[in-house]
């Protein structure tokens, strides 16, 4: 039987181990944390699920072959994914994406339909704030955009994100009716009450040896074997899931990554966001960048509700930099993954990927085994 190894048992690490099964091989998971699951692992707090973030799954309704892997796992549950964003200069919510019919209710309307009206060619942006003050004008990205996104990034200047294609959420701004953030993509979350543990703990841990709190510390992918737990781990094929610069020994320089601070707070009462909103971004001076409440996305009943609020650090590695800079550098490493060697997952490849981007990168590296 051949063999896999696998640094890291986050989602990726879980659903490549779940397919290289079925295919056959006999693989490890190493991972560094006490679980598997990575961020889309759920924990509880006073008894209500939540993870680090929220971590529904989002398909695009050309590729069901997605949902319909997870769902061969867990009962899904559909969702509509509603979210809006606090406005410090309005002293109010909109919806987000910005739609087109909340601009009327806004004070300076007449100057954001001046701007809307004198708005540059997108298609020549340079840079993050030439996109969105080209698509929305000045007032409206200094509304929604400004401080977000340097709260989001860390940066002082959104000049500096260069490589913004994949980056503003959604479309700019949205005509009609008020409709779902993600209106050409089904979203899921699983009805069990720990959401996607028994698919790490149970479908891909089984059958699979797992090594847990071992980090990866070298890899010697010429001779296809990791260094981890004091001793070099061996296989067949090495899969890496973990981020690119520790792979090769940062030879070209570290990748730069923003994380999250993570805070929970239960409140009194059963729902606090209005139906049907469950994500509120806030773009203004405040610390956090978005507040979620979890039990509309878990499906938990109870008399409280749990907010979590994310407040960007760079203490850990959740979202890699959109800065052409690094993503060239990534580019590089992955460059020098050799013969039956790959990477996968949002450190693997260092993309702003989804779960769904991730299982469909894990089929296609499976056609290539
Ligand atoms: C705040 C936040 C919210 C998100 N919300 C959504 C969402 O709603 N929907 C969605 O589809 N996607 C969401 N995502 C993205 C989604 O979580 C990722 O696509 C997914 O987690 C990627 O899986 P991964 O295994 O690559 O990374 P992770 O899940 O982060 O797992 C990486 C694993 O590797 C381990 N590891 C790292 N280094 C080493 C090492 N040296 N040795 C051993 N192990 C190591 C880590 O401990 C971790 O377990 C969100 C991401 C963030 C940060």
């Amino acid at each position: 039987m051949k063999t896999a190894i696998i640094a890291g048992g986050g989602f990726s690490g879980c659903v490549i181990a779940e397919m290289l099964k079925r295919k056959g091989f006999a693989p490890t998971i190493i991972e560094a944390g006490p679980v598997l699951g990575g961020g889309c692992r759920t924990f509880f707090y006073n008894g209500h699920p939540y993870t680090v973030g929220p971590r529904h799954i989002l398909v695009n309704t050309n590729e069901m072959f997605v949902w319909d892997y997870m769902a061969q796992f867990l009962d899904m549950r559909e969702l509509k994914h509603h979210s809006l964003t606090y406005v410090q200069q309005d002293q109010r919510f909109y919806t987000y994406p910005i739609h087109t019919s909340e601009i009327e209710e806004m004070p300076d309307r007449e100057k954001i339909h001046a701007e809307l009206a004198a708005r540059g060619d997108v298609a020549g942006s340079r840079n993050f704030e030439e996109y969105w003050v080209n698509s929305v004008g000045q007032t409206l990205y200094d509304k929604f955009v400004n401080t977000y996104s340097k709260k989001m990034w860390g940066v002082k200047n959104n000049k500096e994100i260069d490589e913004f294609g994949f980056s503003p959420k959604g479309v700019a701004l949205k005509d009609g009716d008020k409709v779902s953030f993600e209106g050409s993509k089904v979203i899921g979350y699983p009805n069990e009450p720990d959401a996607f543990n028994s698919f790490f703990d149970t479908v891909c841990a089984e059958g699979c040896r797992v090594l847990l709190n071992t980090p990866v510390t070298r890899f010697d992918l010429e001779k296809k074997r990791v260094f981890a737990g004091g001793e070099w781990h061996s296989g067949d094929v090495v899969i890496n899931t973990a981020s690119l610069d520790l792979v090769f020994d940062n030879c070209f320089g570290e990748l730069r990554y923003i994380g999250r601070h993570f805070l929970k707070l239960i409140l009194p009462c059963e729902r606090v966001t209005p139906e049907p909103y469950y994500f509120m971004y806030y773009a203004g001076d405040e610390p956090f960048t978005r507040v979620v409440e979890y039990k509309l996305l878990t499906g938990h009943k109870s008399p409280d509700t749990l907010l979590g609020i994310e407040i960007p650090t760079f203490d850990n590695k959740m979202y890699p930099y959109p800065v052409k800079a690094d993503m060239d550098k990534a580019r590089r490493y992955m460059e020098l993954f050799p013969k039956d060697c790959y990477t996968v997952g949002r450190m693997g490849r260092y993309r702003y990927d989804n779960m769904a981007e991730v299982i469909k990168d894990c089929f296609a590296l499976m056609e290539t085994l």
